[in-house]
C-alpha cells in the first residue's frame, strides 16, 4: 500500500511543468503561443542599423519549422475521420515528413513520404529511422507536380490508386491547416516576442505555409510590416524552398500578403549560413543562411526590427556543407 502511495505521488510529482521543462510525451514540447520558439539576436551578420532577430524553428522537438504543419495537417485528418483506417502519404522535401513520421508513429499510423533524391541522406536517413518507407523521386530538390515524376504526382497517384491499401495525403501544398499552423502559432508568437515592435517578416517560400499564415496575422495586427518572402534560383541547392521558375506557387500561397520577394543565389546563402555558424555559433540550415542574406537586402535603417524564419538545423545538411567545404580546414600533411 505504501509502496503504491510513494509511486502515485512520485507519478503526479513528474506531471508537467512548463517551467521546470519537464514533459510526459514528447508532443507536449510542440509550440504554440504558451511554448513559443526562441527569438534570438544576429549581432555580426546583418547590418549595423538592423535589428534582426532569428525565430529557432530547429529546437522544436522534430527539428524543424514543419513541426507545427504537422500537428495541424494530422489533427485536421483526425477531426475529419479521414484517417480511419488508412495510411498516410505526403510529399516533402523532408522536414515535414520528419513531423509527420514522428507524430504518425505515436498514433500508429503507417507514413510514406515521397522525397526528390537530391535531398541530403541525412533527411533521408531522419525518415527511415522513424519508420516512415521513403520513396525517391527524380525531381531534384522541391518536390515539383510534375504529371510523370513528381514527388507530389507520385504521392498523389497512391490515393487515387486501387491496392488495397486506402492512402490519405496529407497535402501541405493544398491543406490549408497548413495555413492555420502558422495563423495560430507562428504569428502570435512573433507578435508576443517582439511587443509587436517589428518593421520586417521574413519567411523562405516552399509551400508558402509559414508567410502566408505568420504574415497574415502579423498584417492584421499592424499592416504596415513588411512581409518579405525569399526565393531560390532556378536549379538551386536549399532545400524546402521553391523557385517558381521551375515549379508552380502551391495552393496555399496568398502572393498578396506578400510585399516583396527577394531572390537568393546559392553562393550567398552558403556564404552568410557559414559566417552564422563561424561567428554566431547558429548551428542553421541553408535556408536560414538564404533569409540572413535576404535581411541585409532591405535597405533598413534607423533602427528596424526584423524577424525572420530559421526553418531547420545545419545538422541536417552535413553531407552538402562537406561537399562544399572541400579540403578547407583539413590539416596539411
Ligand atoms: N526552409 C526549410 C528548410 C523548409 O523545410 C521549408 C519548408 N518547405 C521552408 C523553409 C519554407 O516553409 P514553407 O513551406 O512554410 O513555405
Amino acid at each position: 500500500m505504501t509502496r503504491i502511495n510513494t509511486r502515485a505521488s512520485l507519478i503526479k510529482h513528474l506531471a508537467n511543468d512548463r517551467q521546470l521543462r519537464r514533459y510526459g510525451d514528447i508532443r507536449d514540447l510542440l509550440p504554440g503561443p504558451d511554448n513559443p520558439t526562441p527569438l534570438v539576436r544576429v549581432n555580426r551578420v546583418t547590418p549595423p542599423d538592423l535589428q534582426l532577430f532569428l525565430k529557432l524553428e530547429w529546437l522544436n522537438p522534430f527539428g524543424s519549422v514543419k513541426d507545427r504543419t504537422a500537428a495541424h495537417l494530422l489533427a485536421g485528418l483526425v477531426e475529419r475521420g479521414e484517417l480511419a483506417d488508412a495510411q498516410l502519404v505526403e510529399a516533402s522535401s523532408g522536414n515535414t515528413g520528419i513531423a509527420l513520421a514522428a507524430l504518425a508513429a505515436h498514433m500508429g499510423v503507417q507514413l510514406t513520404v515521397t522525397i526528390p533524391d537530391g535531398v541530403p541522406e541525412e533527411k533521408k536517413t531522419l525518415l527511415r529511422m522513424l519508420g516512415a518507407e521513403v520513396w525517391e523521386t527524380p525531381d531534384d530538390l522541391c518536390p515539383v507536380d510534375h504529371p510523370k515524376d513528381g514527388a507530389i504526382a507520385l504521392a498523389r497517384s497512391l490515393v487515387a490508386s486501387d491496392t488495397g491499401t486506402r492512402y490519405v495525403m496529407a497535402d501541405q501544398y493544398e491543406n490549408y491547416d497548413n495555413v492555420r499552423a502558422h495563423y495560430e502559432t507562428t504569428g502570435p508568437e512573433i507578435w508576443r516576442q517582439t511587443n509587436g515592435h517589428l518593421q520586417y517578416f521574413l519567411a523562405g517560400l516552399g509551400t508558402g505555409g509559414t508567410i502566408t499564415g505568420a504574415g497574415r496575422f502579423l498584417k492584421e495586427q499592424d499592416p504596415t510590416i513588411r512581409v518579405i518572402g525569399i526565393e531560390p534560383q532556378a536549379g538551386h541547392r536549399i532545400p524546402g524552398l521553391r523557385s517558381f521558375k521551375e515549379a508552380k506557387p502551391p495552393g496555399i500561397l496568398d502572393w498578396t500578403l506578400i510585399d516583396d520577394v527577394i531572390q537568393v543565389d546559392d553562393d550567398p546563402a552558403y556564404d552568410v549560413t557559414e559566417r552564422l555558424f563561424r561567428e554566431e555559433g547558429f548551428i542553421v540550415g541553408p535556408s536560414t543562411g538564404a533569409v540572413v542574406h535576404a535581411a541585409s537586402q532591405l535597405g533598413a535603417g534607423g533602427n528596424e526590427v526584423a524577424v525572420g524564419i530559421s526553418a531547420d538545423s545545419g545538422l541536417k545538411y552535413m553531407s552538402y556543407f562537406a561537399e562544399r567545404l572541400g579540403d578547407e580546414g583539413l590539416p596539411t600533411v
